[in-house]
């Protein structure tokens, strides 16, 4: 028995094996829940369909956030094999690179937005489409960033997007909270992923994190923990947070 048996959750956002996402899976899963997640179309689908298989993940399907059709689809689906929602995930972000890679004060209306939807009001969907599941309370957890409340050096747009999803994250915490609904915001470190690559000079920032940080060596592996246990019980209290697990990097910028 542990600490997550019986519970049943959406996890959205995994793109490969190196996707924080798979690792909040992975530690999910490893905790008793069981899990339902998504891949973002068919291109992704054969790297995805392989890892949802190792954990068993009894609800799959394709969702991009920007489909609303695909979306009511999988939350639908959740209802009709659970009949309610203990947990979800939110694992997805995205910017133009054009806009990513330039500077702030250059970027694009349609960049802005399109960064604004698929990377922080998608979350805001979600937590709309689960609130009916989630009757005898629930976790909504989303992943920023330190650059939501610093000026990181090539984050770009994605810094104003994430304050904005931090910002979400305490609305809807406020608003949800009363039903027993509990949103917190997880904030890595920089990994290695495949978003990540899209960060112009990612291996400086990860060099320079490294040399900052208390505690070195972060991995995908050192977030799913925080996840597991934010989707559990013993979270009972705690909401509207964002959590570093940056290997301390926030406290000595
Ligand atoms: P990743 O590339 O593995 O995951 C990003 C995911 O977003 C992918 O699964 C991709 O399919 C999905 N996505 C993008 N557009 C989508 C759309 N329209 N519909 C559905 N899915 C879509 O990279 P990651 O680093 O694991 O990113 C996961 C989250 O973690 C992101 O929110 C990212 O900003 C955040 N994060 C990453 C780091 C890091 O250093 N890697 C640090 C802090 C926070």
């Amino acid at each position: 028995m542990t600490a997550l048996t019986g519970k049943k959750g959406l996890v959205v956002g995994i793109a490969n094996r190196d996707s924080i996402a798979w690792a909040c899976a992975r530690a999910l899963h490893a905790a008793g829940a069981e899990i339902g997640a998504t891949w973002q179309d068919e291109k992704a689908r054969p790297h995805v369909e392989p890892l949802l298989d190792e954990i068993g993940a009894s609800l799959r399907l394709p969702l991009d956030v920007r489909d609303p059709a695909q979306m009511q689809a999988l939350f639908d689906a959740a209802a009709a094999r659970w009949g309610r929602l203990d947990f979800v995930l939110h694992g997805v972000a995205f910017a133009p690179r054009q806009d990513l890679q330039g500077r702030v004060v250059d970027s694009s209306p349609q960049g802005f937005g399109l960064a604004m939807d698929i990377s922080c009001h998608s979350f805001i969907r979600m937590a709309r489409l689960a609130e009916p599941l989630m009757a005898s309370g629930g976790s909504l957890m989303t992943l920023s960033y330190l650059g939501a409340s610093e000026v990181m050096p090539q984050y770009g747009i994605m810094g104003p997007v994430k304050a904005a999803l931090e910002s979400a994250t305490r609305y809807l915490a406020a608003e949800l909270g009363p039903s027993g609904i509990r949103v917190n915001a997880i904030s890595p470190g920089p990994i290695a992923t495949r978003a990540a690559s899209g960060i112009a000079a990612f291996d400086a920032l990860v060099a320079d994190s490294e040399r900052r940080s208390p505690i070195s060596g972060l991995g995908p592996a050192d977030v799913g923990p925080l996840c597991a246990f934010l989707a559990s019980d013993g979270a009972r209290a705690i909401s509207g947070c964002t959590l570093f697990v940056d290997g301390g990097h926030h406290i000595l910028n």
